[in-house]
């Protein structure tokens, strides 16, 4: 799970600005920053919630 999620910049979004998910705002085919998904996404936190 975490091989696909991890935060990165999207220099082509948002000039790098801020800290997305790859795999989040991939599937969310962002093209603009209101669009990308924040990092730690939902699906990490909730991997987080659940580690032992
Ligand atoms: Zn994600």
């Amino acid at each position: 799970m975490f091989d696909a999620h991890w935060p990165t910049r999207f220099p082509l979004i948002d000039f790098g600005l801020g800290i997305a998910c790859v795999q989040c705002t991939r599937d969310a085919k962002a093209t603009v920053s209101d669009q990308m998904v924040a990092w730690p996404c939902a699906v990490v936190e909730k991997a987080i919630a659940n580690a032992p």
